[in-house]
């Protein structure tokens, strides 16, 4: 599950990163806040983003299917220059990763906001945006009943 293009240096237990995350006060995940980035086993990490504040506030457990995130790892694409911690639980021996969910979605008035996110595994969370998506095509595609015709009252 982990996504092939993502370079992997290594993992760490949860409750080795959930101490060094910090809440930043309006809730940005400003790379300016000054104690953004922190040095993680010798790789400078920004402990701010919204993500890890979510799983700090919120918990390392999918509130859909309960499975529990069991380690970070500290993870980068090629061409960034930071590591980033992603966060994975273990399912029938199978790595899945753990999401941010906007608990009402954006197209929704939902905020970027912590109290406005859930942690959600990947699984779980691509079924919460299945659904929504047609929710709301059944609402456009809802027929529209025409107004019965008065009766005349012959
Ligand atoms: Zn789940």
């Amino acid at each position: 599950m982990k996504d092939p293009n993502l370079i992997r240096k290594e993992t760490l237990p949860v409750n080795d990163v959930l101490p060094q995350i910090v809440f930043t006060p309006k809730e940005l995940s400003a790379s300016s806040h000054p104690e953004a980035m922190k040095m993680i086993h010798g790789d400078a990490i920004n402990v701010t983003s919204l993500k890890l504040q979510t799983f700090k506030d919120g918990g390392v457990r999918c509130r859909i299917c309960g499975c529990k995130g069991e380690y970070f790892a500290k993870e980068k694409y090629a061409d960034q220059p930071y590591f980033h911690l992603n966060l994975y639980a273990v399912k029938d021996g199978v790595e899945v990763l753990m999401t941010k969910d906007h608990i009402v979605p954006i197209a929704k008035g939902g905020r970027d906001k912590l109290n406005n996110f859930q942690t959600l595994c990947f699984d779980c969370n691509k079924k919460k945006a299945m659904k929504t998506k047609e929710q709301v095509k059944k609402k456009d595609l809802k027929p529209k009943v025409p107004a019965k015709p008065k009766d005349s009252g012959k």
